[in-house]
Formats: C-alpha cells, sequence, structure tokens
C-alpha cells in the first residue's frame, strides 16, 4: 500500500488528502467495519471510534498519527518477521524524529529568550538614558535659576 503521502506535512496537499481518502476507502472497505473505525490521527491515536467523515476532518485537521505505519488496527496483516522488523524501525525513527524535535524546540526557545534579552537590555538602556537626561536637565534648569 502506498504511505509516501503520510510524509507530507501540508494537510492541504493534494497529494496528502488523495491519500487520506485512499485510507479510507480502503478501511471502511473491510469486512466487520460497522460504520465507524478507530481513528489514526494524531489526537485520537486509535482509541476513538468514529464515522467516515469525522475521521477524515481529523486526519486533514490534526493530521495522521506517524508511530502508526502498519495500519493493523484497519485490517492490514503483518507477518510476525515484518511485525519485528517494523517494530525495529519504527524504534529508530521515532527516536531519532523526537530527538531533533527537541533540538530545534531548545533551540528556538534559546532564540527566543535571547530576543527577550536584547530586547529587555535595550529597554533598560532607553530607560537609563532617558532618567539621566531628565535629571541633568533639571539640574541645569536649577542652575540657570540661582
Ligand atoms: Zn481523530
Amino acid at each position: 500500500m502506498d504511505k509516501k503521502w503520510l510524509n507530507i506535512n501540508n494537510k492541504a496537499d493534494q497529494v496528502y488528502i488523495k491519500g487520506v481518502d485512499g485510507f479510507l476507502e480502503w478501511a471502511y472497505s473491510q469486512p466487520r467495519v460497522n460504520g465507524m473505525i478507530r481513528c489514526p490521527c494524531k489526537l485520537c491515536v486509535n482509541t476513538k471510534f468514529k464515522h467516515r467523515n469525522k475521521v477524515r476532518r481529523d486526519l486533514l485537521k490534526k493530521g495522521f498519527w506517524e508511530s502508526y505505519t502498519v495500519w493493523d488496527m484497519h485490517g492490514e496483516l503483518r507477518s510476525v518477521q515484518d511485525k519485528k522488523i517494523v517494530a525495529k524501525v519504527e524504534d529508530c525513527s521515532s527516536n531519532k524524529k523526537d530527538i531533533s524535535d527537541i533540538n530545534v524546540k531548545k533551540f528556538n526557545e534559546s532564540i527566543d529568550s535571547l530576543y527577550a534579552w536584547v530586547y529587555f537590555i535595550f529597554l533598560m538602556v532607553a530607560v537609563g538614558f532617558w532618567s539621566w537626561s531628565l535629571l541633568l536637565s533639571s539640574m541645569v534648569a536649577r542652575r540657570n535659576h540661582i
């Protein structure tokens, strides 16, 4: 089954939408499906049973659960051997992804705090200059008065 569309992040992409529709078509054509399937979106992660239009909306809005690469909950078969290999591959790729996500997040956070600091220092310097100029001008005014 073609699952390349799962790697598309843009949920408005026609290929992604077609992939979602293909998945729904296939999942609902499975025997024993009685109007509802487990929703494989990022939020439900196969824990909720939903109607087709709701599952479609979830998948187009929230995205497909990345770790769910073998659709065994929706009738896709996998042999015992495959299961082991897939599980290993899943572990490796999900770990790597998690780490890079965390790094990116940390990096973004440090950039944010750096900007906050620069802004803060700039504000302090500006306020400092302003109060100094007030003080100086009042001193000058006082001296001129005398
Ligand atoms: Zn869902």
